[in-house]
């Protein structure tokens, strides 16, 4: 009895120390969030609504059959963009790598320093044959409706395009010039891979010596509801990129006849090698980029949550599970 009574106060007196301390560590846990200054400038929302709502009315559509594709309309979404921002076209030089490919140099002050790069892509993937009624509005309109603007290419990524042209017309207008170099490059397949566009910006660059200080693409916006226990908005900004692989498989065997079946077909030894396949994911790991991630998004994060994450050394397993099942599509 005397033995079970001193179990129970060590198990108590450890439960204590436990709670003390991952409590401890949760109402310790401070916001990292940055207090942004405020924007005081004068950009005409106006115009850039309008601007990206008629960009996507360009059907600049990337198919993986490149005879599918019509230049003539990335042609006319080129033209586009010298009408609606002019003093980027008097000012900046324009280069279209492989005719479609944007390349704007905006010359700085001061040549010894590296330039930096902002790209983007003006492309947008096909709207899948049989779906066009699942749109609430059609892909290619560009409707204002609900506070948004729909189509293809709002997010990804006309809305690159136009956000760095608005900025850069706005600050052409203020009678600013960068430090440095600024190179802004479009390019025009990249849903496809880029071969055509990217690709060929780099090495044009390239084959000139150009070096860039940093270069910032596309990558990451700004989600709701998909960190778990956060509710406002999120930015996430894209620092890292996965890559991806095809496999093919094929199987030899021989044929058989339905009168005569076998207890393993052809079709079921490949099928339990795709099995065997997907069943070997790799193991998950919350470190560098993601790991970054959840460091500044845990202070926001509800009481439950910010519990678990504040305490990683006793849950990284638990964590690491429910980020591999719910976080997959976070890039
Ligand atoms: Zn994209």
């Amino acid at each position: 009895m005397k033995k079970l009574k001193f179990s129970l106060i060590i198990f108590g007196s450890l439960l204590l120390v436990f709670i003390i301390v991952t409590m401890f560590n949760t109402l310790t846990l401070e916001s990292r969030q940055p207090s942004p200054e405020n924007f005081n400038g004068s950009i005409k929302e106006d115009h850039a609504i309008d601007t990206l709502s008629k960009a996507i009315q360009f059907k600049t559509i990337s198919y993986q059959d490149r005879s599918k594709m019509d230049l003539i309309e990335f042609d006319r979404f080129i033209s586009f963009l010298e009408q609606s921002f002019p003093l980027v076209h008097e000012e900046l030089e324009l280069e279209k790598v492989n005719s479609h490919a944007l390349v704007y140099k905006w010359k700085g002050t001061d040549s010894t320093k590296l330039p930096i790069g902002l790209t983007s892509h003006y492309d947008v993937v096909p709207v899948l044959e049989g779906t066009e009624e699942n749109w609430e509005h059609d892909p290619f309109s560009g409707t204002i409706a609900d506070g948004k603007i729909w189509g293809r290419g709002t997010l990804d990524d006309k809305i690159g395009v136009i956000g760095i042209l608005e900025a850069a017309e706005h600050l052409l207008k203020e009678g600013y010039q960068p430090a440095r170099d600024i190179y802004l490059m479009f390019g025009h397949d990249e849903e496809i891979g880029g071969d055509e566009g990217a690709a060929m910006i780099v090495s044009t660059l390239n084959a000139r010596g150009i070096k860039f200080d940093f270069v910032l693409d596309e990558g990451g916006a700004i989600v709701e509801n998909m960190v778990p226990g956060v509710n406002q908005p999120v930015g996430v900004v894209g620092v890292s990129e996965k890559g991806s692989a095809t496999a093919e498989l094929s199987i030899e065997g021989s044929g058989g006849h339905s009168s005569q079946p076998k207890d393993r077909t052809n079709i079921g030894r490949i099928a339990s090698a795709i099995a065997k396949l997907e069943e070997t994911q790799f193991p998950a790991d919350l470190k560098g980029p993601g790991e970054d991630l959840f460091e500044f998004v845990a202070p926001e994060m509800s009481f439950a949550m910010k519990y678990v994450f504040a305490n990683k050394f006793i849950f990284e397993p638990v964590i690491e599970k429910s980020c591999s099942s719910s976080l997959h599509h976070l890039r």
